[in-house]
């Protein structure tokens, strides 16, 4: 499964929507990771640089790992009011970006609605999107819009695009690191973007709380059948301080175990809902499972939020992962 509307032309029109524009509004999709920040940041400066007053809007506050982003003071969870134009970044559904984004949606004399998504799950939500899943991040495609355009790429502009192409490759590991988004990082370099630094900050930096949550999650992880999970409860994370998004990086650490073809973390929520966060190895795709549970994400990387406490979410999702760990050995086998 592939999804793209690239086109010259399409990403012209998006460019004359944001050209066009004098206050536009940027939002990235909830629990926003370096793409969806790095994206809509790295959008803010191109477009400050052509003079326009940017907004940007995220539901929920940035981790510790994004506070280095030049710009990062200046986003908040901000309603669309007197703005001209809503630009989403990075979220495959409209469900993704919170309140004030679905507030927007519904209310009938709203700005226009461009969408920038590399999720090959995007619903295509937005009035007018360019959507393509061959790019690794949002940030590059956002980069290969400024190029098209011709605009100043500034070392602000920069430092946030190339953390959202490094934090989505985790640190160029995954297997969306094309030669394309290494040549589009290597140019943002040579704009000023601080390589050593972005990876440090943005991916290997841990608080203490979240090192301590580690242990304890860890502590919990089974592996059976090619399937690795493991549990961050409320009442771990309370006992070490560590807040929802800590131990995030878990599920990859685990589908990185030899043998293991899908990883799972599964995220005790406050409301009583479990957060599931999907890993794989290239031969299973997880995004379809994903959207399965009402989801979406990318081959390698998904997730998704139910309505199931925790030991129930484990008892149903966990045979569903096997079962899809079995049928991918299977067809590739075949
Ligand atoms: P993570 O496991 O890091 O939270 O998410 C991995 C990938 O799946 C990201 O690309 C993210 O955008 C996508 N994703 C995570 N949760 C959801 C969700 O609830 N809905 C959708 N549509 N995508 C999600
Ligand atoms: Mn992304």
């Amino acid at each position: 499964m592939r999804q793209t509307t690239s086109s010259v032309a399409t990403i012209d029109r998006l460019i004359n929507r944001l050209v066009a524009s004098e206050r536009p509004i940027l939002f990235g999709h909830e629990r926003p990771d370096g793409d969806a920040v790095g994206a809509a940041l790295g959008l803010m400066w191109l477009l400050r640089g052509l003079g326009k007053r940017v907004t940007v809007s995220f539901a929920d506050p940035l981790s510790a790992n994004l506070s280095f982003l030049p710009g990062a003071e200046t986003v908040a969870d901000l309603p669309v009011a007197d703005h001209d134009l809503i630009v989403a970044l990075d979220g495959s559904d409209e469900r993704r970006y919170g309140a004030n984004f679905s507030a927007a949606l519904n209310d009938p004399s709203r700005p226009p609605l461009i969408a920038i998504d590399h999720h090959k799950t995007n619903t295509g939500f937005a009035d007018e999107s360019w959507v393509d899943s061959r790019f690794a991040a949002t940030a590059q495609m956002v980069y290969a819009l400024a190029l098209q355009a011709a605009w100043p790429v500034d070392q602000r502009a920069a430092t946030c695009l190339a953390t959202g192409c490094v934090t989505d490759t985790n640190a160029f590991t995954t297997d969306h690191t094309t030669p394309e988004l290494l040549d589009a990082v290597a140019s943002l370099m040579r704009r000023g973007a601080p390589l050593a630094d972005i990876i440090r900050e943005g991916i290997a930096l841990k608080s203490e709380a979240d090192a301590m949550l580690w242990g304890r999650v860890l502590a919990t992880a089974t592996i059976e059948d090619g399937v690795a999970y493991a549990l961050s409860r409320l009442v771990d994370r309370n006992a070490v301080n560590a807040s929802e998004g800590d131990g995030s990086g878990i599920v990859s650490f685990l589908r990185n175990v030899r043998g293991v073809a899908l990883s799972i973390l599964f995220v005790e929520q406050e409301d009583g809902q479990t957060r599931l966060s999907f890993r794989s190895n290239p031969d299973t795709d997880v995004a379809a499972l994903a959207l399965e549970w009402g989801g979406g994400g990318h081959a390698q990387a998904a997730g998704a939020t139910v309505a199931l406490p925790l030991d129930e979410a484990v008892a149903q999702i966990v045979p569903a992962a096997k079962r899809l760990v079995s049928a991918s050995h299977t067809d590739s086998g075949a």
